[in-house]
C-alpha cells in the first residue's frame, strides 16, 4: 500500500478487528488513523496531511504511536478553507479597483 501521508511505500500493520488503521511507513514510521477518516485524510493536500501528522506526533503519549483523529483532520480542514477563502478575496478586491477606476 501507499502511505496516506507521504505516498511512499508503506505496510498495513492493523491488528485484526481494531477500530483504527495502523500504518508502517519507511518515511513517517509507525502511526495510526482512526477508522472512518482515511478518506478525509486523502482529500487534504499533502502539506495539510503533514500538518495533521505532525500534530498527532506532538499530541501523542511517549512510547505510543501517533494517532490521527477525525478531530485533528477537521481542524486542519477548517484552517485550510480559511486560507482558500482569503486567497479568493484578493482577486475580488482587484477587480473592484479595476471597475471603480474606469
Ligand atoms: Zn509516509
Amino acid at each position: 500500500m501507499r502511505c496516506p501521508i507521504c505516498g511512499s511505500s508503506a505496510k498495513d500493520i492493523t491488528p485484526r478487528e481494531s477500530g483504527y488503521a495502523s500504518i508502517r511507513c519507511l518515511v513517517d514510521g509507525d502511526f495510526e488513523i482512526d477508522a472512518g477518516c482515511q478518506r478525509e485524510l486523502f482529500e487534504l493536500i499533502e502539506s495539510d496531511r503533514h500538518r495533521v501528522f505532525h500534530g498527532a506526533i506532538l499530541s501523542g503519549l511517549a512510547g505510543s504511536r501517533p494517532r490521527i483523529t477525525m478531530a485533528a483532520i477537521v481542524g486542519i480542514q477548517a484552517t485550510s478553507r480559511q486560507f482558500r477563502r482569503d486567497a479568493i478575496v484578493i482577486p475580488d478586491m482587484n477587480s473592484e479597483c479595476a471597475t471603480s477606476s474606469k
